[in-house]
């Protein structure tokens, strides 16, 4: 067999068809299309198994997919995946473009700005952040009046509220559209925000593994007259707004998500919000283009949507409900949208049924389970490896032993598909140094445990022609009958919400909720905020990340809870998150560079 080159090589040998050629095959009008040079475009068209460091392959396989069903099957089909971070691709991981014969091309402009819709998500959540503190400094250096004065300013001898004002009054009980018409008090009310700092849980966000922020104090310039404070920095994908694109189904819903964000309470305990800062408007002006999926394609020329990437550790961490929504209007009745989860199954899938599909409303036919050999060895108990180290024998030589050990966590992963009442395919994601024994054990064990079927692919080999089984695997499938549902009622109190999903998709005993998580309940409880789903997040099926395969036994910790509001989930911290990463002693950037002959990106993988 040819040694497969690497995947830059591939993505670049690739001529991509002409956008605009692309939209229409896939029924495009042209007023729906955006182009945005020749490869990419963006599309307005609402008017109408645990992780391993491996890397299972999940966005290869959605890839290599869709090639299949699209270009070898003729199937009408769509690929929704995740914008990846630029964090990332410099950092640790790299690009997230698949990889092989199975990529979003081109990856140059797959991995880096794209369109610009994280840049735009960095805006408008910094925007939020100078909001909150110049708000609390003209709070603390000015009297009620002169604030009032400032915030409703006299035009033309006449003081009028904006929009915004007036949702602001209705908040506060004030039904008045009149300015001279508030008393002392109101004005006082009405111009006071009162924010309490050690309460504030908006972070400035950048999209760069910049490990140095994760705590600084702001605020040192002799012009801040000694306002200082103690604040910290997250990836951009963490922000609260990348959850909101991710969720929304429409301008006008994106516009109250964005308006509903708590970013504080006050010193009595209120919630403040995007809209009391005033800036949830402009908020929704610097989204406006962010909103609209941007189309690539395949190596095969088969139609991809790029859209959204919420961090999967304090979000959802699954692509956009528009692309999804848009994708399965253009494939039409009989047509494919296959659309990733990111992360292991226990927390990707988790999180898109009970997240993603209760505000979507969309009920998926099929799960497909990516399964490789050497990451179901690492469940077995092979040794831990990172990225850029070379792979221990363990995991290059046939050994049936640690691989059937292992399994237990591709069982476990089964079983939670099931929950939900959907079909589950595993696609074995097989690499050069699989053995035949060792993929052939992993298809028997999937179907005994529960899988409708289990499939080799070399799809990262031989592009979609490596995943024709797999695409008519899939199809059969998702002909069979399935009885898709809720893993729990999201009417239930909060802590019975988050006990469900320890105990039934992580296997936990029982949780803890610590003093903060407990005083949480009580306080989202007063503010009518437990109507939510739960965005929980953990390590490899518990709290201890190096705890691979099943771990029993154990209660897992909730340390406190937070509320995305304008996203619309409850998240429960496990430990400590990290929400901007590091970078490695040799980051990806080392390898990165610009050939000035031919202009083109070298470096990226
Ligand atoms: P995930 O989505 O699970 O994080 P990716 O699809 O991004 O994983 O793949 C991670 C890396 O592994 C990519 O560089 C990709 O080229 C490589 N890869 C995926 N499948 C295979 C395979 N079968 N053989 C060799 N390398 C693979």
């Amino acid at each position: 067999q040819k040694p497969v080159p690497s995947d830059i090589v591939i993505s670049r040998s690739c001529v991509p068809k002409p956008i605009d050629r692309l939209a229409t095959e896939v029924g495009l009008l042209s007023d729906e299309v955006e182009l945005y040079g020749k490869t990419k475009a963006k599309v307005c068209r609402w008017k109408i198994i645990t992780p391993t460091p491996l890397g299972e392959g999940k966005s290869t396989t959605t890839i290599g997919l869709v090639q299949a069903l699209g270009a070898h099957m003729k199937l009408n089909v769509f690929a929704c995946v995740r914008q990846p971070s630029q964090g990332p691709t410099f950092g640790i991981k790299g690009g997230a473009a698949g990889g092989g014969y199975s990529q979003v091309i081109p990856m140059e402009e797959f991995n880096l700005h794209l369109t610009g819709d994280i840049h735009a998500i960095t805006a408008a959540n910094n925007l939020v952040a100078a909001a909150i503190d110049a708000r609390m400094f003209h709070e603390a250096t000015q009297t009620d009046k002169a604030l009032y004065n400032r915030l409703v300013p006299l035009s033309g001898g006449q003081r009028t509220f904006s929009p915004i004002q007036i949702t602001r009054l209705k908040r506060l009980g004030i039904q008045k559209t009149d300015p001279t018409t508030l008393t002392e008090e109101e004005i006082t009310r009405f111009a006071r925000l009162d924010m309490d700092p050690d309460s504030i849980t908006w972070h400035r966000v950048l999209d760069t593994n910049d490990r140095f922020l994760r705590k600084i104090t702001i605020g040192q310039s002799p012009t801040e007259k000694g306002h200082t404070r103690e604040a910290q920095f997250s990836i951009t994908v963490a922000s609260e707004i990348m959850a909101v694109l991710a969720l929304t189904s429409s301008l006008k819903d994106m516009r109250q998500r964005l308006a509903k964000m708590v970013v504080a309470t006050s010193r009595s305990g209120q919630p403040i919000t995007t809209e009391d800062l005033g800036v949830s408007g402009a908020l929704t002006v610097l989204m406006r283009d962010a909103i609209k999926p941007n189309l690539m394609q395949t190596l095969e020329g088969t139609p991809v949507f790029v859209h959204a990437g919420p961090f999967a550790n304090i979000a959802h961490g699954n692509s956009s409900i528009l692309a999804d929504k848009i994708a399965l209007k253009l494939v039409g009745p009989e047509g494919f949208v296959v659309t990733e989860a990111g992360f292991g199954a226990d927390i990707g899938m988790e999180k898109f049924f009970n997240i993603k599909c209760r505000y979507s409303g969309l009920r998926p036919h099929v799960v497909v389970l990516v399964a490789t050999v050497r990451a179901l060895k690492m469940h077995g108990g092979g040794p831990t490896v990172t990225a850029g180290m070379a792979l221990p024998k363990e995991y290059v030589e046939e050994n049936l032993e640690l691989l059937e050990k292992g399994c237990s966590n591709m069982r476990k992963q089964v079983e939670n598909a099931r929950h939900f009442g959907v079909p589950v395919v595993v696609a074995v994601n097989a690499f050069k140094t699989d053995t035949e024994s060792e993929l052939d054990l992993i298809c028997t064990l999937a179907k005994e445990v529960g899988a409708f079927d289990a499939v080799r692919c070399s799809h990262w080999a031989e592009g979609g022609a490596g995943a024709v089984a797999l695409g008519q695997a899939v199809q059969r499938a998702s002909e069979a009958p399935s009885d898709f549902k809720f893993l729990y009622d999201v009417e239930l109190p909060i802590a019975d919400k988050i006990r469900i999903i320890a105990q039934k998709i992580y296997g936990a005993d029982d949780i803890e909720l610590l003093p903060d998580a407990q005083h949480k309940v009580e306080l989202f409880f007063v503010y009518m905020l437990c109507i939510e789903p739960i965005c929980l997040t953990h390590l490899s099926l518990s709290h201890e990340a190096d705890k691979k395969g099943v771990p029993t036994g154990f209660i897992l910790p909730i340390r406190d809870i937070r509320a995305s509001v304008g996203a619309g989930f409850l998240y429960p911290l496990v430990g400590t998150m990290p929400t901007i990463p590091g970078l490695p002693t040799r980051p990806c950037f080392y390898d990165i560079d610009l050939d000035p002959e031919t202009e083109q990106v070298n470096g990226l993988f």
